[in-house]
């Protein structure tokens, strides 16, 4: 039987199964490493298992699919023409779950980034965009500083 698929489609397949270093996150770690931060890749013990955490900062960055996660506005985001229902509660359900890993760990004291598989194309506003989001003060340091502020 002659093996059809490169080793280039293999690799592809393969990260797509295992679902972890697909293309978009190791963009994201490699920049983000290059800036200078430290991360750990995943966490089962924070909400949402967010892609990278920086506990020192009390920070994390999810990388999401446009599609399964429902990029607002987003052509990867468009909904199939059939299965119209199925789609709709799946869809929705994924937005919903996202919005509340989001608040919940904002309540918990962390800053929550999402990265989109379309921002990849344009790696020089994604640098920005992370940048933006790294060197911003946390959660705690801004209710640290809210509270010296007021006195307290
Ligand atoms: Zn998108």
């Amino acid at each position: 039987v002659v093996d059809r698929i490169t080793a280039k489609q293999r690799s592809a397949l393969m990260s797509r199964i295992r679902g972890r270093d697909t293309k978009p996150e190791k963009v994201v770690r490699s920049l983000v490493h290059r800036m200078g931060f430290r991360f750990r890749i995943g966490s089962n013990h924070l909400m949402g298992n967010p892609d990278l955490v920086l506990s020192r900062h009390r920070k994390v960055i999810f990388v999401h699919g446009c599609f399964w996660h429902q990029h607002t506005r987003c052509p990867r985001a468009a909904r199939p023409k059939s299965h119209v229902e199925f789609w709709n509660t799946k869809l929705d359900g994924n937005i919903q779950r996202d919005r509340s890993v989001t608040a919940g760990l904002r309540r918990a004291g962390w800053s929550s980034l999402i990265v989109w598989e379309c921002e990849i194309k344009h790696i020089i506003v994604l640098r920005a965009k992370l940048c933006r989001f790294l060197v911003s003060p946390s959660l705690t340091g801004r209710q640290k500083e809210i509270s010296r502020r007021s006195g307290g």
